[in-house]
């Protein structure tokens, strides 16, 4: 007997924090609105919540308009994906996600060979996964891979069990500040990197330390 709840087939209906609605388009800024300032980026009218606790620019979206009951389920809010991976909050629900003592957090993953998610050694350091997708609650691990179509037959999933994984930078528009009219370069940009001030961050990066992978499933399986 299966102690899974039934859940519509498709997204329909189905609201993820993290995905974007269709009308919260991604602005990503350019001079005029984007300058430097004080030697680093910076946009024209900057709001509170434009930069994090620690500078580091957003990528700034349209605001949800009212009646916009689709979302853009591949896709990624970035300032909501902020919150709920810096909170360690349930990706779909924005709970607090499952934490199992000695197992750790949940993460509810595209489907990866464990080898590609675990520590590596190389050449006397170690090398660690980087991942930008928050964790999921225990109702969300159980029931995600029913109903999120990518997961279940596009990209298939893997359970990773997360005992320590800090914030380890951010991924995002990398501008050259001498000639902000350049198209800018998506890249990991880590913590401590000088060019954070040069960045319009995307997602929050956790770096995987201590990681166990449980259940998986490979993609058209
Ligand atoms: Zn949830």
């Amino acid at each position: 007997m299966s102690e899974v709840p039934r859940l519509p087939d498709e997204f329909a209906g189905l609201q993820v924090l993290v995905a974007p609605w269709d009308s919260e388009r991604a602005l990503l800024p350019a001079p005029p609105r984007l300058l430097v300032r004080e030697g680093r980026l910076a946009l024209r009218g900057e709001a509170r919540g434009d930069r994090d606790e620690r500078g580091v620019l957003w990528l700034p979206y349209a605001p949800r308009v009212d009646g916009d009951t689709r979302q853009r389920y591949a896709e990624v809010h970035g300032r909501r994906q902020r919150l709920l991976m810096a909170r360690l909050r349930c990706q779909v629900c924005g709970r607090p996600s499952l934490h199992v003592p000695g197992r750790g957090t949940a993460y509810l993953l595209p489907y990866a060979p464990p080898e590609t998610l675990l520590p590596v050694r190389e050449a006397g350091e170690w090398r660690y996964a980087l991942e930008a997708n928050p964790p999921v609650c225990a109702e969300h691990l159980r029931t995600g891979p029913l109903w999120c179509d990518g997961l279940r037959r596009v990209r298939g999933w893997t359970v990773a069990w997360v005992l320590r994984a800090p914030v380890s930078g951010v991924q995002g528009y990398v501008y050259d500040l001498d000639d902000l009219e350049r198209p800018p370069v998506l890249d990991y940009v880590p913590r401590g990197d000088p060019r954070l001030g040069a960045v319009v961050a995307v997602q929050l990066v956790r770096s995987l330390e201590r990681v166990s992978v449980g259940e998986s499933c490979p993609p058209g399986a």
